[in-house]
């Protein structure tokens, strides 16, 4: 028997970005629904995430003046990078639904986004590709409009965050950049810092929120508007199933139970967490390491199989890659840092392998640099891929590197601790990294020949419109090359890590769960991370993996809804 206060029409596990997505749409169509999360914060990964959001012909990205997208484009485009994409009902799906979805969420919740004046496609060779135009940001978000529930949120990484939770705006980064060339950009950051000094005397944390946890923060005060019930540190055990083998609700660690009456959306975040699943469905090559949260690990697709469904690996790969870091923070924790956007393109830095090699072109996408570091490794030898990325100390001064922050700041913790390794020249560097003697020197010089020039002949750094934006545009006349040449020099080690599951359960364009037949699970839907992403493992651009989340958790509320009012 059931207590009335445990009754709801709809039970959502996990409170990310599909997950949220899909309490709020539930509830907006008039639905009860109760919001389990693991941990005992929301946002998931979603909350240590970019934000991006991939939404080609919404109207947020209608909005950005000077780039007229078509259909046609963008279905040239993914077919380019996903072969077979086109006409494939889920991709069809979400192009379909990810406009709709995102005016819904402007129209009835705090959830809204802004275009990014310029964010090229990850593949400016295809046809179709863009420069701008298909990407959105979540505006930034005052997380005291959370009140007493600001604490629920997951603080940021600290490693994308100054004093680990001030959170500067895009727009802002150029300020800090410039902070002792410029008065304007001196004063700018003077009333920043002032300003989060503040706000961590009066709520223990910085509270302007961008990018990811702008978008956990918003939906969840979308969540909290809705009347949702919200129960963080639940841990679900089974699903419930009644007649016609309908899943109708959920048993608690512990023997309570929740029902459902009108179906359980899984969205828990996938499985790249889970150690056991990464040996077995991720490339042999890869590192133990996930960056994403820590909920991570697999309890949607468990869940989902034990009522029947089916795991789907994908063709090109079960997770979307990234090179990354690790260390230890000072309170303990283990860091795995995404080198996703910050030191690889930027002007003086190579990566090398083993032999002090380079392989591979250092500024493509986190996911291509991945799958190069992967089948490099094939010829390369060790068992676990691995690189080091080189850089000079004007390199690490302006840019940072890893977690090292711009201007040196944490730099005297992570050399300590062995993260940063430094060289005074590069003969030293070389015996640090224990590679064959000579070789870094060799490496060097031969990338310094041309680089003055602007020029890198040996893999073309710098060579699209993604390379440069990612670059620094001030350094001319290549935003991606600079010769490196300033002792001391730094090393840091990377693996293939990931930021998300590509391979998930699988699911119909309504994400309903199918079983092994084919057939849906009547009362079962997945999405985010948990469901197989439409991108069958290939990276298109920013926004990818958070798109689709909103538009399939968008999609799991509103055939629930329509389920229901036609059963009614
Ligand atoms: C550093 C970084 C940057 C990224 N940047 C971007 C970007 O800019 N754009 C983009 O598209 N993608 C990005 N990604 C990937 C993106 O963040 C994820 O794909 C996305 O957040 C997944 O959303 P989700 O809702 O599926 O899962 P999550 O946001 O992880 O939420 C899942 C939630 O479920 C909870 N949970 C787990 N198990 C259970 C259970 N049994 N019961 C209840 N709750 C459970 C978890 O604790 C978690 O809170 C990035 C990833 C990383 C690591």
């Amino acid at each position: 028997m059931v207590a009335a206060s445990n009754e709801f029409d709809v039970v959502v596990l996990g409170a990310g970005a599909g997950g949220m997505a899909a309490a709020v749409v539930a509830a907006t169509e008039g639905l009860k629904v109760c919001l389990l999360e693991k941990t005992e914060h929301v946002g998931g990964t979603t909350a240590w995430s970019g934000g991006m959001v991939w939404a080609p012909l919404s109207s947020p990205a209608k909005k950005n003046a000077g780039f007229k997208d078509t259909k046609g484009d963008v279905a040239r485009y993914l077919e380019g990078v996903v072969p077979g994409s086109r006409g494939e009902p889920r991709m069809a799906a979400f192009l379909n639904t990810i406009p709709n979805a995102l005016d819904y969420f402007e129209r009835h919740t705090l959830v809204k986004f802004r275009p990014l004046s310029e964010y090229p496609d990850y593949y400016q060779e295809l046809d179709g590709c863009s420069v701008s135009g298909r990407v959105l940001e979540p505006e930034p978000f005052n997380s005291t409009n959370l009140g007493a529930h600001l604490r629920d949120l997951r603080l940021p990484l600290p490693e994308f965050a100054l004093f680990s939770d001030m959170m500067v705006a895009r727009e802002d980064l150029s300020h800090f950049q410039n902070v002792f060339r410029s008065i304007r950009s001196f004063g700018k950051v003077g009333a920043l810092l002032s300003r989060y000094a503040y706000q961590k005397i009066r709520w223990g944390r910085g509270v302007d929120l961008v990018l990811g946890n702008a978008l956990a923060g918003r939906l969840y005060a979308a969540v909290l508007e809705a009347g949702i019930t919200v129960r963080m540190g639940e841990q679900v055990s089974n699903l419930q199933r009644g007649g016609l083998g309908r899943v109708d609700g959920v048993e608690l660690l512990g023997g309570e139970t929740i029902s459902a009456r009108q179906g359980v959306v899984l969205a828990t975040g996938g499985f790249t967490g889970n150690l056991r699943l990464r040996e077995k469905y991720l490339a042999q090559g890869m590192g133990n390491y996930s960056a994403t949260a820590p909920g991570a690990l697999g309890d949607g697709l468990h869940l989902a199989v034990s009522a029947g469904g089916t795991f789907s690996q994908v063709r090109d790969g079960n997770a979307f890659l990234a090179p990354v870091s690790r260390y230890t923070r000072p309170d303990g924790s283990l860091a795995v840092f995404p080198h996703t956007v910050s030191d690889r393109a930027k002007p003086g830095l190579i990566a090398v392998d083993n032999r002090g090699e380079r392989f591979v072109n250092e500024a493509i996408s986190y996911h291509e640099f991945g799958r190069a570091l992967l089948s490099h490794q094939n010829t390369n030898g060790p068992e676990k891929a691995f690189a080091w990325l080189i850089a000079d100390s004007r390199f690490v001064w302006e840019y940072g590197l890893g977690a090292l922050k711009p201007k040196n700041l944490n730099k005297k913790y992570l050399v300590a601790i062995g993260y940063l390794l430094e060289g005074s020249n590069l003969s030293d560097l070389t015996q640090k990294l224990e590679l064959p003697p000579g070789s870094l020197e060799d490496t060097v010089s031969c990338y310094n020949g041309s680089a003055a020039q602007g020029l890198d002949p040996q893999f073309g750094r710098g060579g699209n419109a993604y390379e440069r934006f990612l670059g620094d545009s001030q350094n001319k006349p290549n935003p991606c090359v600079a010769p490196i040449q300033r002792a001391p020099y730094f090393a840091i080690r990377v693996e293939v890590g990931d930021l998300a599951a590509a391979g998930g359960v699988n699911t119909d364009a309504s994400s309903r769960v199918m079983d092994e037949s084919g057939n849906f699970i009547p009362g079962l839907y997945a999405c985010g991370a948990d469901a197989k992403s439409i991108m069958e493992g290939n990276y298109p651009g920013p926004g990818i993996t958070l798109g689709p989340a909103l538009a399939f958790g968008f999609s799991a509320a509103m055939n629930i809804a329509s389920s229901t009012k036609n059963a009614c």
